[in-house]
């Protein structure tokens, strides 16, 4: 009896061999299937490390300001993945700073013109220069050298430039893997994505890694406070993990960091089994190298997948600012960045603000992005998300003492994107703070879980606004590519 049942699978098989082989010739394509979804892929990197012993100081962001960097512990760097349809590219870039600015990014596609889309996401790094401006020697002086940025812009766009000279062809696939342990959440309610996501590409017609794209979700401050040496924190050792694991290049992205998500306590242990802690470069190396143990186990479980065609809808908008301390820190010019009038719609770029319009309502320009590469959603999110807004796993009922413990709940990254195979970068093009779920807000007393303060997170974060406006932009701008209207700001 078995043996009669083998041969009716074999028999099965060849029947379906000599089909697929009759399509294929069909198709006057004599090339396996998997050839079909070919994408030219480059990978690139270069160092942004800045000059600790010049005549200026580098004051490192992240915690208070007043923290100036003494050496350097290991370099800062820009790297890129370009993607290419044989028509058209693409540009996903990450640079180890804390959150490069979008009028950055915007110098930086001036440059790649030639672009179908260039996206340039920060890791959120707290152990590197100031590119913001309010960590400067003290609360009322700017950290930022604008030298050091303009160097940063000019760096990235050589960088990708010389990236997409070389694309060679190479096949996708993406994958998973989950530890919700290695991510902590210091601000109630508890709420984490402990998903890490992975992108393989593996030169085509052999079985060569071509390089791994890794999307994680933690702030990258296992060096806390205290450290004054310049280090990309633990993606350091992640990617110099996978790149000896995987003799490939290796593009770091962070995702949904907001809601604090940071490095856990109490897990890391070294060799004699002692629990290390922040603020420790072993500590920041072991917690880097579990990372890039998880993002190892996840390219085991990969499925191939179509990167083509390219599909993108990426529009400003106004987020309101309403923070007392953005506003004070853009009066004193801190914050440098220029304000526009709030018209009360975030699709409405008002007037640019003056001195004379200083007073009236004002906003931050930003931008929200979808792209759909071939089977793979992207949700580019300028800021920290939290991640009860990408599962929608808020806390029910809400807290009686936030303050708007009635307002609707935002649709969830998950119910926008249409499939489930997705990445989503945080930071992406723009670091405007945190994004809060408007339900969780609570910046006026009573304050929720009983507490004598509010927790922290508003105080890094424009206004109560600023959730309801990016889930409704991640939406319309899906809407964007089923409708197909779309628009890429240059
Ligand atoms: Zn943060």
């Amino acid at each position: 009896m078995t043996r009669l049942k083998k041969t009716r699978i074999q028999g099965i098989s060849l029947a379906v061999i000599s089909l697929v082989g009759l399509l294929l010739m069909a198709h006057g394509n004599t090339a396996s299937a998997a050839d079909a979804q070919e994408v030219q892929v480059g990978f690139g990197e270069t160092d942004i490390t800045p000059d600790v012993k010049g005549e200026k100081p580098v004051w490192l962001a992240g915690y208070g300001p007043g923290r100036r960097a003494t050496g350097v512990h290991d370099p800062l760097m820009a790297r890129c993945l370009v993607l290419g349809d044989g028509k058209e590219k693409i540009a996903l870039v990450s640079v180890d700073l804390i959150g490069l600015q979008y009028p950055n990014v915007k110098e930086i596609r001036k440059g790649l013109a030639d672009f179908k889309y260039v996206l340039v996401s920060s890791t959120h790094n707290h152990e590197g220069p100031d590119v913001v401006g309010i960590w400067g020697r003290g609360f009322f002086s700017r950290g930022v050298d604008d030298d050091y940025v303009a160097s940063v812009v000019s760096k990235v766009v050589e960088l990708v430039k010389k990236t997409a000279e070389n694309l060679s062809p190479a096949t996708a696939a993406y994958g998973t893997a989950s530890d919700e342990t290695l991510v902590g959440d210091s601000r109630k309610p508890v709420a984490k994505d402990g998903v890490l996501r992975v992108i393989k590409f593996t030169k085509a017609g052999g079985q060569e890694t071509a390089g791994l794209l890794v999307q994680w979700n933690c702030h990258p401050e296992a060096m806390g406070s205290k450290n004054t040496l310049v280090t990309a924190d633990f993606p350091y050792a992640t990617v110099a993990k996978l790149k000896e694991q995987h003799k490939c290049p290796i593009l770091y992205m962070s995702g949904a960091v907001g809601g604090l998500m940071a490095p856990p306590d109490g897990l890391i242990k070294n060799n004699e089994g002692k629990v290390l802690e922040e603020g420790d470069f072993e500590y920041c190396r072991l917690y880097g190298e579990a990372v890039a143990d998880l993002a190892t186990k996840a390219t085991a479980a990969v499925e191939p997948i179509g990167l083509t065609p390219f599909t993108v809808s990426a529009k400003p908008i106004a987020v309101p600012v309403t923070n007392p301390m953005y506003r004070l820190a853009r009066v004193a010019r801190i914050l440098r960045r220029e304000g526009r009038i709030w018209e009360g719609d975030f699709q409405k770029l008002g007037e640019m603000v003056s001195d004379e319009t200083i007073d009236k309502p004002t906003a931050v320009e930003t931008e929200v992005a979808y792209l759909r590469l071939g089977e793979v959603h992207v949700a580019s999110i300028p800021g920290e998300l939290y991640p009860e807004l990408i599962y929608g796993t808020f806390q029910e009922p809400a807290e009686p003492n936030a303050d708007f413990p009635d307002a609707p709940l935002e649709p969830t990254v998950e119910s926008i994107l249409p499939g489930k195979k997705w990445l989503l970068f945080g930071l992406a093009n723009d670091e405007i703070g945190y994004i809060i779920p408007r339900r969780q807000w609570d910046s006026s007393p009573p304050f929720a879980y009983g507490r004598k303060s509010s927790q922290y997170g508003e105080i890094n974060s424009c206004s109560p606004e600023v959730a309801p406006i990016i889930m409704q932009a991640l939406k319309l701008r899906v809407a964007d590519v089923a409708a197909p209207q779309v628009q890429v700001p240059k």
